[in-house]
């Protein structure tokens, strides 16, 4: 569509990856070839190559696709040794998938409040909530950083809990050099179309360097049956040694993400100038709006915008404002997890996370993904002044 220099200006869409598309799509084509051309869409060739190059792109010796970061989550802490009943440390801010992979996985997730500026599980916080039950913990990197793993890996040493992340949105965020997701006995990674790195449907990974780990996973996702090796499928075994899942990775949405993953660390150089874009726009906006805070940019630490994120307290009022201006936002996320009705029974009560609770109440994400261009930030930029400009007036 031609953009329109006068009249009604265009929808500016949450997220789009049709010029991502139409630019790969000569050897998205070629590789959706290649898997009709095997007549194997389960557990054929592209998952194994997809593995190997993702285990090159993070530096994890174990990547084992599965059906969804969900699946990963859940398949990660069985295979990690999680017992029924076992304590799970995790932030109160989260995606749903956080707190329900816990449960599906036998364990009860035990809620910790999140650090204002990073999103993540605070370490105090952490350390304050461990109780008797607990043996793991869980910290999530939302949005464009990472938890504190050093200090969460501190208090995990000191009262023995075993360290995953739930890095589904991290892809590309390093600290010390390490990939998120390898921090600890293991983490995942989330290909939902939205993503950073985002298929044509459901899709996922599990990170991990242990090898006992890696082939309780890949056996975990098909029916509890182990290969020859890890990345092999020609040859599994017909007996289960498990009470495995189906969650295998389709060969269609790993030929998608292998045509994607060579664009993928300029996309996330082109995530950090619209993120640098939005906020050199914002900075100076009269009325109160919180921002994300600079990002770490050394080669060894390295923080990925997956969604740029404000806060207002007038956070509804402004994503309807913007609705009005055909600009699309969304919520992350409007309920703390301890606040989800099939928590209730655990019964807490409002003001027992504060900080969970006010980004909950406060953060509104904008318009970001590559396909976007400066006059539409530009837009979003004169859209939520004009909005900050009539609350001023009428607070
Ligand atoms: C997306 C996401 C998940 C779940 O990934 P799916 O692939 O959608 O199942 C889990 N945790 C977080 C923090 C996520 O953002």
């Amino acid at each position: 569509m031609a953009p329109t220099h006068s009249g009604t200006a265009e929808s500016i869409p949450f997220f789009s990856q049709a010029a991502t598309f139409e630019q790969l799509w000569p050897s998205i084509e070629n590789a959706l070839g290649d898997v009709f051309d095997s007549g194997k869409f389960s557990h054929g060739k592209q998952v194994g190559q997809l593995e190997t190059e993702l285990a090159h792109y993070t530096g994890a010796r174990h990547v084992i696709g599965v059906n969804s970061g969900t699946d990963a989550l859940v398949l990660l802490l069985r295979a990690c040794g999680l017992r029924p009943g076992d304590g799970v440390l995790v932030p109160a801010y989260s995606f749903f998938a956080t707190a329900s992979a816990v449960v599906l996985a036998g364990g009860r997730p035990q809620f910790v409040d999140i650090d204002p500026h990073s999103y993540a599980m605070d370490p105090e916080a952490l350390d304050a909530a461990v109780t008797p039950r607990s043996r793991f913990v869980m910290p999530v990197h939302l949005f464009h950083t990472m938890a504190d793993m050093a200090a969460v890996d501190a208090v995990a040493r000191r009262h023995g809990l075993t360290v995953v992340e739930d890095s589904a949105e991290a892809i590309g965020m390093r600290r010390r050099g390490v990939h998120a997701g390898l921090h600890g006995r293991g983490g995942v990674l989330s290909f939902f179309p939205s993503k950073t790195l985002g298929a044509i449907g459901d899709a996922g990974a599990v990170l991990t360097d242990d090898p006992r780990i890696a082939h309780t996973v890949a056996a975990l996702r098909h029916h509890g049956r182990g290969g020859r090796t890890l990345n092999d499928f020609t040859a599994i075994s017909t007996e289960s040694a498990l009470p495995g899942a189906n969650s295998k990775m389709d060969d269609i949405q790993a030929a998608v993400l292998l045509a994607k993953l060579p664009l993928l660390e300029e996309h996330i150089a082109r995530r950090a100038e619209l993120a640098a874009a939005y906020t050199a726009r914002l900075r100076d906006l009269p009325g109160v709006l919180r921002l994300p805070r600079a990002v770490p940019r050394t080669p060894e630490d390295r923080d990925v915008h997956y969604v740029y994120l404000i806060e207002t307290e007038h956070r509804d009022a402004l994503a309807g404002h913007l609705a009005g201006q055909s600009i699309g936002t969304e919520v992350y996320y409007p309920l703390p997890l301890p606040h989800q009705p099939v928590f209730g029974h655990l019964g807490h009560r409002p003001g027992e996370f504060p900080h969970a609770e006010a980004a909950a109440r406060r953060a509104l994400a904008l318009p970001f993904h590559p396909d976007l261009r400066p006059g539409d930030l530009d837009r979003v930029r004169d859209a939520i002044g004009s909005f900050l400009a009539t609350t001023r007036t009428t607070a």
